[in-house]
């Protein structure tokens, strides 16, 4: 049998979300349920992938079975596409398998054309209704399918409204509408050098096309790099018929939530507008009323509509976020999905559909996503600062945390900006998709125009960002880069700061503090942890990192990074002496001096560990990455060691590396300098005593040798260790256990796994280093050209943020099935960024990885992820 390209809305259910994509597979449900749909057909994902396979062409065979649907669409509907008399319109939208909110685009009102438009008037005895659909049509089509820009058209409405002196676009009459609908037409013309098409089946086809390209636009490969969607799944097109929401004032539009998606109370939420159409709610053009007013113009409406709320919840056991059209009084469900929501809503209802037995713990912990929880986690405005400030605005609690920056008027302004290490908030009139990489690099969004479901607030929830909308109050002048409230101007040098949970604006910096686990939140977590099988660590390298991972629950730490505290002030003058002396022995009276105070480092993270494992990894950057720079900063070292300029110099130049990541580093230092590695170790095992011995902890540290690539190399530093140790122990009288083990990060070292595990008692794989070696990629400089490679689709994710699990990935099973077969119990563990990061903890949750180590700010999120990939895999 030929493949099928195109499903009635009849024809599909609910398992077909691959082929159907999110929104056709709801569709064919709603159909299934007996709610009333406006009924259509799906053009499906694989004729998306087809399109492209066919080099961007869509093929006779699609186009026969489109119009094939269309002529049954025509026989239920009782119309006829393209008709003189009763003209049949439809909605073309796209549908990928997960939604992705305003990232690709829709076309309202297609089948319009200068005779339609007068059949509809005639048909409605509304001519204002018809025109203004073919106005909105005309301008959607140019835009969307012709690359016609949209601010042509708008400026000729604005002009409109103002040669008539009125304020809305409803107070426009059928004449001026017509009048406008002769403008767009020569716009058109004139952008495109022929007539605005008047064949319906020509628009269709076209208006399909556009929504498979948009698959590919800019903005969504960018939201599917963030939300992790690979470009192979393509997009699904509806193709739906038309019900009208500007009819008149007995019809209008209206988008709801199920359950409140803001803070997740059970409480159907939703705003809609009477004689608007669904772009107008979005749009933020027009403010909406609350769905609660609704009851009141229409109580028996309102009735049916709760019924099918309930409904859809009810079978999709999650919350619902749906879009309405009532047309003359009648109610129409365009479309449902599992609502967006903010992650203290998310939590609530996760909690509270468990609690009502609606679903289990397993799948409860599936409707958070990982990343989610990071809004919880991230600042809250510090109280007794808040207590100080004074609003300047107030606008609509769009999406919950605070952020402070300086104000950015502009997406790119904000990218370049947070680029350059600057906390900026985002300030626009109002936000559109273009805009998706500055909300992404901005800590808050504030938007003047706009609702609770405009753009901004949508996305900015779906991302876990601060959202302030529609304070009308202020005025942004987006050209002047200013912004204006109260009588004052602020400029991109000024301070904002904003609070997307009660919608207040100050004009001041704000301190911000991170909140605690507790309620709904520390609820769910139990569930997540009595699920999970791979355990959490942090890297953490003060004791103040690691007291915050063990509040956000990590269960010891994966990786110190003994080189942070190298850094420090108080030390960073010791450890240059170590670098600059000539011979052992200076060395060694350099170190004396470190050693007192790692292990003072080592007590204070042992005692914010109460007795957690910590591995503890030896010095590892090229030594010099310490020494200084400038000539400035040479100078006052040399005066402070009380030595010529030229050795300081000459050092600098001796340490010198050309490939730094691949230099004179790692476990090549304690080669080189055996005595570095035995400060270190005596500083580890001396302050492990002295926690026992004082506070009454067990730790057990464990030493971790990083860099390795031969069985020798580790054998080497080994030994050092060990006999270090043991003189160690056998000075202070006192018996403690501690394990030697090494980091897996070079491609040699997972190659060879089985033997290195001779040596080692644990493998903490550093996917950072084995990212960069098994590709080749330099960590500092990959950032340059890996934009080439996601535009050219050769590299979809940035393989230093997510685990490449073909090649990366082989290696580390690879060198887990080694080390296994000849050490049984060998503790296996993940320290690269990776370890935070949701499909890659998956991955080392298949593996069999013991657990995965990751920022103290991750752990959470890792904790989750893991508990997910129990659930997921178990299935
Ligand atoms: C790694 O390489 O993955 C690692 C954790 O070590 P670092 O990032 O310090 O090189
Ligand atoms: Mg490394």
């Amino acid at each position: 049998m030929e493949k099928k390209y195109v499903y009635l809305f009849k024809e599909g259910n609910g398992s077909m979300k691959n082929l159907l994509g999110g929104k056709g597979a709801n569709l064919s449900v709603m159909t299934q349920l007996g709610i009333p749909v406006p009924q259509g057909f799906t053009v499906t994902t694989e004729a998306c992938n087809k399109y492209y396979e066919d080099g961007k062409v869509i093929s006779a065979s699609i186009i026969e079975e489109i119009e094939k649907c269309m002529k049954e669409l025509e026989k239920e509907t009782g119309k006829e596409f393209g008709s003189t008399e009763n003209p049949l319109l439809v909605s073309v939208r796209s549908g990928a398998r997960v939604s992705m909110p305003g990232m690709m685009d829709t076309i309202l009102n297609l089948g319009l054309n200068d005779e339609a438009v007068e059949a509809m008037a005639k048909l409605t005895n509304n001519p204002r209704f018809a025109y203004d659909s073919y106005r909105r049509f005309i301008q959607m089509f140019s835009d969307v399918v012709m690359d016609v820009e949209k601010r042509l058209f708008e400026d000729k409405i604005d002009e409109m409204k103002e040669k008539r002196g009125v304020k809305d676009d409803t107070d426009l009459t059928a004449e001026d509408l017509k009048e406008l609908v002769n403008q767009y037409k020569e716009i058109y013309k004139k952008e495109k050098g022929e007539d605005f098409p008047q064949d319906p089946k020509l628009q269709l086809i076209e208006s399909v096309t556009a929504v498979f390209r948009s698959w590919d636009n800019p903005r969504a490969i960018v939201y599917r790099r963030l939300n992790d969607i690979p470009g192979e799944w393509g997009t699904a097109v509806n193709v739906q018929q038309m019900v009208f929401g500007n009819k008149g004032e007995t019809s209008g539009t209206g988008v709801v939530f199920s359950r409140n998606p803001a803070n997740g109370d059970n409480e159907i939420y939703g705003e809609y507008l009477m004689n608007a159409q669904g772009e107008d709610v979005v749009a933020g053009i027009r403010t909406p009323l609350p769905i609660s007013k609704l009851e009141e113009q229409n109580p028996e409406l309102y009735k049916e509509f709760i019924d099918i709320v309930n409904k859809l919840e009810n079978h999709y056991r999650d919350m619902q976020d749906m879009e309405m059209t009532i047309e003359e009084g009648k109610l129409y469900f365009l479309q449902t999905r599992n609502g967006k929501r903010t992650a203290p809503a998310a939590l609530k209802i996760a909690v509270d559909l468990v609690e009502s037995g609606m679903i289990t713990k397993e799948e409860a912990i599936l409707k958070v996503e990982p990343k989610q929880l990071d809004t919880l986690l991230h600042p809250a405005f510090y109280d007794e600062d808040l207590k100080k400030a004074t609003p300047i605005a107030k606008g609509l609690p769009a999406s919950p945390g605070a952020a402070c920056g300086k104000i950015a008027f502009t997406a790119e302004e904000a990218k370049e900006r947070a680029a350059n290490g600057e906390a900026v908030v985002l300030a626009r009139l109002e936000t559109s998709p273009e805009d998706i990489e500055g909300m992404i690099a901005a800590e808050g969004i504030l938007t003047v125009r706009g609702g609770m479901t405009s753009h901004a607030a949508v996305v900015a929830r779906g991302m876990g960002t601060c959202c302030v909308a529609g304070c009308g109050e202020i005025k942004i002048n987006e050209e002047n880069k200013t912004l204006e409230v109260g009588g004052k101007i602020y400029t991109s040098e000024d301070f904002i700061s904003i609070d997307g949970t009660t919608g207040n604006i100050y004009g001041e910096k704000i301190k911000t503090v991170t909140p605690e686990i507790t309620g709904h939140f520390a609820t769910f977590m139990s569930w997540v942890d009595e699920i999970r099988k791979l355990k959490v660590r942090t890297n953490a390298d003060t004791p103040r990192d690691a007291k915050q991972a063990v509040e956000f629950g990590a269960e010891g730490i994966g990786l110190c990074r003994t080189e942070h505290m190298f850094f420090a002030e108080d030390r960073i003058l010791a450890v240059r002496e170590m670098i600059i002396a000539k011979n052992e022995e200076d060395r060694r009276k350099a170190l004396d001096k470190i050693l007192p105070m790692q292990r003072a480092d080592f007590i204070a993270i042992y005692e914010a560990l109460k007795g957690m494992p910590a591995t503890i990894r030896l010095l590892d950057p090229p030594l010099h990455e310490f020494l200084p720079h400038s000539e400035e900063d040479k100078l006052s070292l040399a005066k402070e060691l009380n030595i010529d300029i030229e050795e300081i110099k000459n050092a600098v130049e001796e340490k010198h590396e050309f490939n730094p990541m691949m230099g004179h580093r790692g476990c090549r230092l304690a080669v080189t300098y055996p005595e570095i590695a035995e400060m270190q170790t005596r500083a580890i095992i001396e302050a492990a005593i002295a926690v026992k011995v004082e506070r009454g902890y067990d730790v057990v540290p464990e030493i971790m040798i990083p860099l390795i690539g031969e069985v020798k190399e580790l054998k080497f530093v080994k030994d050092i260790v060990v006999k270090t140790a043991e003189a160690v122990m056998s000075e202070k009288g006192t018996k403690l256990d501690y394990k030697v083990g090494t980091m897996i990060e070079i491609p040699r070292a997972a190659l060879t796994a089985d033997r290195i595990a001779e040596e080692a008692e644990f493998f903490s794989f550093g996917t950072n280093d084995l990212t960069q070696m098994t590709f080749g990629f330099s960590r500092d400089d990959a950032a340059k050209f890996l934009n080439a490679y996601y535009d050219r689709k050769i590299y979809e994710q940035d393989p230093f943020a997510k685990l490449d699990q073909n090649g990366v990935g082989q290696l580390v099973k690879m060198a887990t099935e080694k080390g296994r077969s000849t050490r049984s119990d060998i503790k296996l563990g993940i320290c690269g960024e990776h370890g935070g990061d949701p499909s890659s903890v998956e991955f080392f949750h298949k593996i069999g990885l013991d657990y995965v180590s990751c920022s103290p700010f991750r752990v959470p999120l890792a904790r989750l992820a893991a508990a997910q990939a129990q659930v997921n895999n178990k299935r």
